[in-house]
């Protein structure tokens, strides 16, 4: 016999989303992609990185899946990759981890951070993070009922105000998100800057998440720090990364998480929870160019966006947008008090439909009522691509 059950406590219905899900929201990043696509316009809204992939990469991915590394690998990933992650890291920072026990391959950095909050945070526990800040760490913060804290990084340089900082923590502050290089605003956090952070973690006992998926990507001489070499860092730093952007693999969905070994199984617990492991064969594409690409390589790719962002910041410029030039990272905000519409979402709009360039409203990236006089473009595009964009950018 059936029995018939009362309607949810806090719906009318049992047929009802969650109380976490957004409705039919999409992101405003996608929809301008979409939109974008329906008039064959140039996407710089989405962070694509449509530039060619490094042949050692791409030959051992196709070549791992020939000699048949197509099975599930262990939920942390395969040795070969782990070891050229810590190799990495010590090349890079002088950072020791153990590749059996301080190195998880993730989906993504994007994957990392989700399976690093699932491991060490619990509801209504506070993160503060900065603002402009990346959609993807509020909204992950937030699928867990965790609270992110805004601190406002200051116009025109972003610079980061101790002061606020230091007032936003309260007794529930557990943790704390930095990127750097950072999306969208080109921020480098500076030694002093990451020293007050590092002090502010250390006197509260915070753990620090470090968003460091642009890291080779510095401009005019920047040097991109790793937070967790700062003094009495390493054991609350989880430092999060990946192959997307430095290999223009976003596809893949391949990165990694580096931390301590107290923290790192719970992690892969979740991880695998989800994922099981990130893609067998691509793994091995990733190590071959950890392996084989030299020094040069990672210059030349700072060197290669450092000449784009001098064309798209020239352009805009020259369109009457005035842009805040990043010192990192591959997006630029720019002024848009001179396009038609009230919100940065109308403004992206009739962007696109003047000149066939999509771009992203700033709003996406602040809390509601600020950001909106500000597009953001990307700027990591093939540069015939980039050359087009700009000459309609000109035209406006
Ligand atoms: N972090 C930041 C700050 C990003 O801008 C992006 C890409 N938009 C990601 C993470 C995504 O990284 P992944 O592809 O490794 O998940």
């Amino acid at each position: 016999m059936s029995k018939t059950l009362a309607p949810h406590p806090h719906t009318a219905s049992r047929l009802a989303l969650s109380e976490l899900a957004p409705g039919a929201m999409q992101s405003e990043i996608r929809a301008m992609t979409t939109e974008c696509d329906r008039i064959g316009g140039i996407n710089l809204a989405q962070g694509v990185c449509d530039t060619p992939v490094p042949g050692p990469v791409e030959n051992e991915a196709i070549a791992a899946i020939r000699a048949g590394h197509n099975i599930y690998t262990r939920l942390d990933g395969i040795e070969r990759l782990r070891k050229a992650i810590a190799a990495k890291q010590r090349r890079d920072y002088g950072l020791e981890y153990d590749p059996e026990t301080e190195v998880m391959v993730a989906c993504g950095a994007t994957a990392g951070l989700h399976a690093a909050c699932m491991a060490l945070l619990n509801p209504h526990d506070e993160v503060l993070m900065f603002e402009p800040f990346y959609g993807y760490h509020v909204s992950t913060l937030k699928s867990m009922r965790v609270k992110p804290v805004l601190v406002p990084l200051a116009e025109p340089d972003w610079a980061l105000d101790v002061d606020a900082m230091r007032a936003a923590v309260t007794p529930k502050t557990r943790a704390m998100i930095v990127n750097t290089p950072a999306n969208p605003s080109g921020k480098v956090f500076s030694r002093a800057e990451l020293e007050s952070i590092a002090e502010l973690a250390r006197e509260h006992d915070l753990f620090v998440f470090t968003d460091e998926i642009y890291e080779y990507f510095v401009y005019d001489g920047a040097k991109h720090i790793c937070l967790a070499t700062l003094e009495g860092m390493r054991e609350r730093t989880i430092v999060m990364s990946g192959f997307s952007k430095t290999f223009s693999v976003t596809g893949w969905r391949l990165g990694y998480v580096t931390g301590d070994a107290k923290w790192m199984g719970a992690m892969g617990y979740f991880h695998d929870l989800t994922y099981v492991c990130a893609p067998s064969a691509l793994q091995h594409g990733a190590a071959a160019g950890l392996e084989q690409l030299p020094a040069e390589f990672y210059t030349r790719l700072a060197a290669d966006h450092q000449s784009k962002r001098e064309r798209i910041v020239s352009a805009l410029r020259d369109a009457g947008m005035e842009p805040s030039v990043p010192a990192g990272a591959y997006y630029v905000l720019a002024k848009a008090t001179r396009l038609q519409g009230e919100t940065a979402a109308k403004k992206a709009r009739y962007l696109l439909a003047q000149t066939g360039v999509s771009s992203v409203a700033g709003s996406a990236f602040f809390r509601p009522g600020r950001g909106e006089d500000l597009l953001r473009f990307c700027f990591a595009k093939k540069d015939h691509d980039l050359d087009e964009a700009c000459a309609r950018l000109r035209r406006l």
